[in-house]
């Protein structure tokens, strides 16, 4: 590790760097051609490891019905953290007022309406009513392979906790045998792939950021029951170990959620594991300097190969 650096200065690195753009805006930032090609270059080592496995390949975009996020839980426990999009739905008064409220820096966003969709806040958030809408899944389940801008409303000057970033997921469904063993073989890839990269790593059970004191219940029995694991990187000094990847296993919430079955009718259990691309190529940058031409070779061999 080189010398110790604060969040904000981290981000001020990066920033001076030209890796990331201002926009003015905590946690959105415009992308260099170098860490774009960062991005894709982790995103092809994601699939490079993945690819044996056969996974459904699909894409979304990154928004999602608002009745789909309604439906899935997440404004329960992250109510903090969703966003909506809105969208003007007046007349031509509404207009005229809209551009005075402009004109004098008063607040036009009142014709705003909630329109039918909401930010993906998780790359797998889209696949379960699209596998449930299917019928049961075949014997053997399913493994589906998704990726996403995903939105969480967290401002932060810590260049790890974006608004926007990129999610990889693999999401595999089926029964509890199935999807816990895809759990534990991914937890060792991720693993295996995070030593290759030459990064310092722990994996140690965790818990979402529940809302709330109802969350803390929540968050506590998630915790306990071993239902989300992360892979963590030291990568801001003075702060506690950033998760690069995540775990999670869902049971069967989404299958009862959405009615998703398995081949012999149960409602079918997941689990996703998700790699936050943003925060894997931030690590890369802090742990082996912000120009990937200088790199180590042994590392540059893993993502350049
Ligand atoms: P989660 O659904 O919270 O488990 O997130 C999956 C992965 O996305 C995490 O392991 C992180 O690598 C990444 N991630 C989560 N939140 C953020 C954020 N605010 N900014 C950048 N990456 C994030
Ligand atoms: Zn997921």
């Amino acid at each position: 590790m080189t010398t110790a650096l604060a969040p904000d200065a981290l981000l001020e690195e990066l920033l001076a760097a030209g890796l990331f753009l201002s926009t003015g805006v905590d946690g959105l930032y415009g992308r260099s051609a170098v860490l774009e090609e960062l991005l894709e270059r982790l995103d092809g080592l994601v699939s490079a490891l993945a690819a044996e496995d056969g996974a459904e390949r699909l894409r979304f975009p990154p928004a999602l019905p608002r009745r789909t996020l309604e439906r899935s839980g997440y404004l329960k426990g992250f109510p903090h953290l969703a966003g909506t999009v809105h969208a003007f739905a007046g007349d031509e008064r509404d207009h005229r007022e809209l551009l005075a409220a402009l004109e004098e820096g008063r607040d036009w966003t009142r014709c705003q309406r909630p329109t039918e969709l909401a930010l993906v806040p998780a790359a797998c958030y889209p696949v379960y009513p699209t596998l449930a809408a299917r019928g049961p899944l075949p014997a053997g389940g399913g493994l589906v392979d998704v990726a996403s801008w995903c939105f969480r409303h967290e401002p932060s000057r810590e260049p790890t906790r974006l608004q926007v970033f990129r999610m990889r997921e693999l999401v595999r469904l089926g029964t509890p045998e199935e999807v816990r063993a895809f759990r534990a073989a991914w937890l060792e890839r991720g693993r295996r792939m995070v030593e290759r990269l030459a990064l310092p790593c722990t994996i140690e059970t965790a818990h979402d950021p529940f809302f709330g004191r109802g969350g803390r219940v929540m968050a506590t029995s998630q915790k306990d029951q071993g239902l989300k694991f992360e892979l963590l990187v030291p990568i801001l000094d003075g702060a506690q170990p950033t998760a690069c990847l995540s775990f999670n296993y869902h049971q069967d919430h989404f299958g009862r959620t959405f009615g998703l079955r398995t081949a012999t009718g149960e409602a079918a259990h997941s689990a996703c594991v998700g790699f936050g691309l943003e925060r894997l190529a931030i690590a890369l940058l802090r742990h082996h300097g912000l120009a990937p031409e200088r790199w180590p070779r042994s590392v540059r061999a893993v993502l350049w190969s």
